[in-house]
């Protein structure tokens, strides 16, 4: 429900933006080739996922 902007005291308004900050995202390293990718994602380097190549890489294409 909107609330008057008068009402909430500056105090409040940034307990609630307490929660706001931004966290840096998170890496592992790749099985396959040691790259570092995010956690349940393709990695980039290889083209790996789960023990298994998903993804051609350039190299192979080319
Ligand atoms: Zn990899």
């Amino acid at each position: 429900m909107a609330v008057p902007k008068k009402k909430s005291s500056k105090s409040r308004r940034n307990m609630r933006r307490a929660h706001h900050a931004l966290k840096a995202p998170s890496y592992v390293e790749c099985s396959n080739c040691g790259e570092m990718k995010r956690p349940h994602h393709v990695c980039g380097a290889c083209g790996y996922y789960d023990g298994r190549e998903v993804r051609a890489t350039a190299a192979e294409t080319a």
